[in-house]
């Protein structure tokens, strides 16, 4: 079943990682076998055949360049300037992609609708060969989002980004922000913040309120009135901690008809989890126990309308840090299965995989 993902980190793998994401996976890792500079070296599960293999036919993509001041102990960039410039050289590798036909831009709704159309058309009847895989031959969408917005240099550069592709931001990542602090800090958007979420309105850049301080997402969803999303995040009733929303954002989100895309990263499924302690089989994530989180919204909004897949399967972790039955983005792919285990209805699934994402998309794009 076609399966959209709301968030991967894609260009961040090819440029900081040096990951060719064109080959196969066991390739991936084995050329990386000895490296130790990341903890998530040969550890990797996503490459673009893995996508294929698991019907992941269209994604959100970052770009990400974090500005650092000085005494920021996180990885980034000493002048916006420069983060902006890693941003352009993100963009340049997804338009190569675009030139291989490995990847296929979605700016607006018409691509969306054509694009979603080639995905669910049904299979040639070949003579006697059969495709590999259902996608074989069809590039992966990609619609173009920015995690953490330090690398607008200033408001102007917004206007140059969403001609380029750009279609939503979220205006913090982790830590202190130009624009809003994020996962790790706290305090509301900063004066700049909020004039960037005003100019998104203008524009029509969709609001990604994820990673946002509790301060700063009730503050740009008040300035900010247009098409909302949270790409990848779960819930804190389940994972206590800042990084995941309380049950009064996720209401919020609902009623604001936002799709919250569920993310795999164990540190966020399992409660007290340790980064680079706290092993998978320690704490038994598995897979299915996404399904506790998407129940969760599901029984907060009654409905499963909001609920989505935003794996960031590739957001500098590997499987030492996945679930512990996952060992490539294509095991997303299972969890028709375990949802209808559990007791969802087709159509409950189909929009958890798809639907919910095609319609918030729709509503969205220019
Ligand atoms: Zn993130």
């Amino acid at each position: 079943m076609l399966l959209i993902d709301g968030h991967l980190d894609l260009s961040m793998n090819a440029l900081e990682w040096n990951r060719d994401l064109t080959r196969p996976l066991a390739e991936v890792r084995s050329r990386e076998a000895a490296m130790t500079d990341k903890k998530d070296r040969g550890k990797g599960v996503c490459t673009f055949p893995e996508m294929q293999r698991g019907e992941i036919g269209l994604c959100i993509a970052t770009q990400i360049a974090r500005y650092v001041a000085p005494g920021n102990p996180l990885p980034g960039w000493n002048a916006p300037e420069i983060a902006w410039a890693q941003a352009q050289g993100q963009l340049a590798w997804y338009r190569s992609m675009e030139e291989r036909g490995q990847l296929a831009r979605i700016c607006d709704r018409a691509a969306l609708a054509r694009h979603v159309a080639l995905w669910q058309s049904p299979l040639p009847s070949g003579e006697g060969g059969e495709r590999s895989s259902p996608s074989e031959g069809i590039p992966i969408g990609y619609v173009l989002s920015l995690e953490g917005a330090d690398s607008i240099v200033e408001l102007s550069y917004l206007e140059r980004a969403y001609a380029s592709g750009l279609r939503a931001i979220g205006p913090a990542h982790y830590g202190p922000g130009r624009y809003s602090p994020g996962t790790g800090a706290a305090g509301g958007l900063t004066g700049a913040g909020r004039e960037l979420v005003k100019e998104m309105r203008q524009l029509g850049i969709v609001l990604d309120v994820t990673h946002l301080t509790d301060e700063s997402f009730w503050e740009a969803l008040e300035l900010y009135d247009g098409p909302v999303w949270a790409s990848h995040n779960n819930c804190r009733a389940l994972v206590p901690h800042q990084r995941q929303f309380s049950d009064d954002q996720l209401q919020e989100l609902i009623r604001r008809n936002a799709v919250i895309g569920a993310a795999f990263d164990a540190w966020m499924m399992v409660p007290g989890w340790i980064r680079g302690k706290t092993t998978p089989h320690e704490t038994g994530c598995k897979i299915e126990t996404i399904v506790d989180h998407l129940d969760h919204i599901c029984q907060l909004a009654g409905s499963s309308r909001y609920c989505a897949i935003g794996s960031d399967l590739d957001g500098g972790y590997g499987t030492e840090q996945t679930p512990l039955d996952l060992d490539s983005i294509a095991d997303l792919q299972r969890l028709t299965d375990i949802l209808a285990r559990r007791g969802y209805s087709h159509d409950d699934i189909t929009g958890i995989m798809h639907g919910n994402w095609i319609r918030k998309l729709s509503e969205s794009l220019p």
